[in-house]
Parts: structure tokens; C-alpha cells; sequence
């Protein structure tokens, strides 16, 4: 009866080694590189398991989405197909996959529901990386159907937490906020910041996608993929001036409007989330707090950076 978890090293995998219970496996693209089916199979010889998390995934910000979008499509493309292939033939009980909400069409009504996934081109900037998402979830109901797997896809918001990506490039908005007020205290300066900070984002801290995440184990059976995370908006300005206080950052934030921002906003409705009764966050400044903290006590020795 054990849980397999792909992608265990990465941010949410990080944040189910506190949550999961019972016999687990944490993979990493080290001992079972997924886009290769002898070591996916292989990896479900070994652990045998019962229930999946399907977290693994080619992850990246917006510059590698695009200078390498054939290689997120094509590797995702592998990594899923393989995984729920050999879920199937191993007869997992329950596999719950990761989409995300950057897969959306860019021309959605708002807030964005879960049916609106397939009406519309992706934006242009990750088409690779979302058409490959979008397949996990067509591959997900095409299982459901077909072999009567009982395979879920959750869509979440963005995440942050420890155990992020701090690669200069490749980072998400946190993490590099995080990163740059860090340097720019250390420096004595002040720190320019991407952009005008006013875009609205929907933030959840990983420690609350993970805990989400086995409660859909549990609780959700549909084919409709569910969106999750906190439906609060935060603007990234707001978030960047949390993070000053956090760190006692006493310089100026700059922001640099002649830089890309990205969409103002694209809030996404976690109505079937509520209904289903999970209505608990973690407050952001805390879960602030909690990574900064983190943050500084493994600087330098960071993803993406050491
Ligand atoms: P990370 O980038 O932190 O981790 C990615 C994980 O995938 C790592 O454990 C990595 O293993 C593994 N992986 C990558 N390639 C392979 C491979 N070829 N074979 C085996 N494992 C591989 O991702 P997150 O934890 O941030 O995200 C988890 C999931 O949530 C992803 O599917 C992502 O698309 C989705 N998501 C994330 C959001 C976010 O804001 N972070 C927002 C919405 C969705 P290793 O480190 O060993 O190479």
C-alpha cells in the first residue's frame, strides 16, 4: 500500500515529505529518469505502489519556455505518457496528475472555471510545456475511459515555498523576489524588480498544495480536472514589500516598468474546491516568513543556483 511520488525533490515533492503518510517513495529524475519507459518501468517494479502523485515534470519560467519549447513538450510528453501507461498496467488504485493554471487559453472568461481548458489557444510564450499539460490531462480521462483507472488531474495556482527554484532565468516571481531583496541587503543597495508590480497573481504556499493534494486522494473522483490553491489576489508589489519587511530590507524596491510583467491578472475559481470542503490557508505573510527564513539558512546551497 505504498505512494509513489514523481518529481519528490522538487518544491511540492518537498512539501509531501511532511504530509504523506504510510509507505512512500519520493523519485527523482536521478535513480528513474521518466521520460525513458525502461525506467519508468522499472520504478513501479520496485515500488509497487497503490496511489500516485504525478509531480515530475520539465519546469521552467518564461525565457526557457520559450527558448526550449520543443524540449518541454517533447520531454512531458514522454515523462506523462509514461507514467500513466505503466500506472494502468500496474493497476495503481488512484493517480492524481499536475496540470497548472498557466496552461489556460490566453482568451478565458474570468475567473477561469475548469471546462474552459481546451477553448483556446494557449499564450504563445508556453505552448509547448501547456499543450504537453493539456495532453495529461486528455491522456487521464482516455485511461478513466478506456481501463477504468481512477486517474484525477488538479490544476494548481502558483506555488512557492522551500525548496524552490532560484536559478537566475528560470525562477518563479517568489523565489526571485525572494533572491534579489536577499543580494541587495547584502550588497547595501537598493533592488529593481521586474515590471510595474501591479499584476494581481493568486499565490499558495507548497506546504497547502501538498496537504490539497492528498485530500483530493481521498475526496475527489470526477474527470473534470479541479483547480486548487488560494483564490485570494495578491499584487506582486504587495508580495514584494512582505518580503522587505520579512527580511529587514531596508533599501529601496525600483521597479523596472520597462520590463515584461506579464497579464494583469488571471484569477482562477476554486468553487469546486470549496464545495468540496477545503476552504484552509496558510496565512502569506507566515508562509512568507517560513521560506525566507529557510531561504537564508541554505544560502547559497540553493536549486538552480549551487
Ligand atoms: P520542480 O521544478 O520543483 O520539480 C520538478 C520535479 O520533476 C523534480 O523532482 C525533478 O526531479 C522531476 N523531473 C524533471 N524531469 C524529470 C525526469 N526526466 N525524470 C524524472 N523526474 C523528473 O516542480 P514543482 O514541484 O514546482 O512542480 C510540481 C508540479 O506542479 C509540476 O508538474 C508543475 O508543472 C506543477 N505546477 C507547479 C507550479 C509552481 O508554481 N511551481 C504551478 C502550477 C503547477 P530531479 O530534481 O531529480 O531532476
Amino acid at each position: 500500500m505504498s505512494t509513489l511520488i514523481t518529481g519528490g525533490t522538487g518544491l511540492v515533492g518537498a512539501a509531501l515529505k511532511s504530509v504523506v503518510q504510510g509507505p512512500s517513495f519520493f523519485a527523482s529524475s536521478r535513480s528513474h529518469d521518466l521520460t525513458r519507459p525502461e525506467d519508468v518501468n522499472r520504478l513501479f517494479e520496485e515500488v509497487r505502489p497503490s496511489k500516485v502523485i504525478h509531480l515530475a515534470g520539465m519546469v521552467g519560467g518564461v525565457k526557457a519556455n520559450s527558448d526550449y519549447v520543443a524540449d518541454f513538450f517533447t520531454n512531458n510528453i514522454y515523462i506523462n505518457t509514461n507514467v500513466l501507461h505503466f500506472a494502468s498496467l500496474y493497476k495503481v488504485d488512484k493517480l492524481v496528475a499536475v496540470l497548472s493554471t498557466c496552461i489556460y487559453p490566453d482568451d478565458v472568461t474570468y475567473p477561469i472555471t475548469e471546462d474552459q481548458l481546451h477553448n483556446g489557444r494557449p499564450h504563445e510564450s508556453n505552448f509547448g510545456y501547456a499543450h504537453a499539460k493539456r495532453m495529461l490531462e486528455v491522456q487521464a480521462r482516455a485511461y478513466r475511459k478506456q481501463y477504468g483507472c481512477n486517474f484525477i488531474t488538479a490544476t494548481p495556482t502558483n506555488i512557492f515555498g522551500e525548496n524552490d527554484n532560484y536559478h537566475p532565468e528560470n525562477s518563479h516571481v517568489i523565489p526571485a523576489i525572494m533572491k534579489k531583496i536577499y543580494e541587495a541587503k547584502q550588497q547595501g543597495g537598493d533592488v529593481e524588480l521586474w515590471g510595474s508590480g501591479k499584476p494581481m497573481r493568486q499565490f499558495t504556499y507548497s506546504k497547502d498544495i501538498a496537504n490539497i493534494l492528498m485530500f483530493l486522494m481521498d475526496n475527489y473522483d470526477e474527470e473534470e480536472s479541479i483547480n486548487i490553491g488560494n483564490d485570494f489576489e495578491y499584487s506582486i508589489n504587495h508580495v514584494a514589500n512582505l518580503i522587505a519587511d520579512i527580511a529587514n530590507f531596508k533599501g529601496d524596491i525600483i521597479w523596472r516598468t520597462d520590463m515584461p510583467e506579464g497579464q494583469h491578472k488571471k484569477p482562477c475559481d476554486m468553487t469546486k474546491l470549496h464545495d468540496l470542503g477545503w476552504n484552509k490557508f496558510t496565512d502569506i505573510f507566515r508562509a512568507l516568513e517560513c521560506t525566507y527564513r529557510w531561504f537564508e539558512k541554505k544560502y547559497p546551497s540553493l536549486r538552480g543556483l549551487s
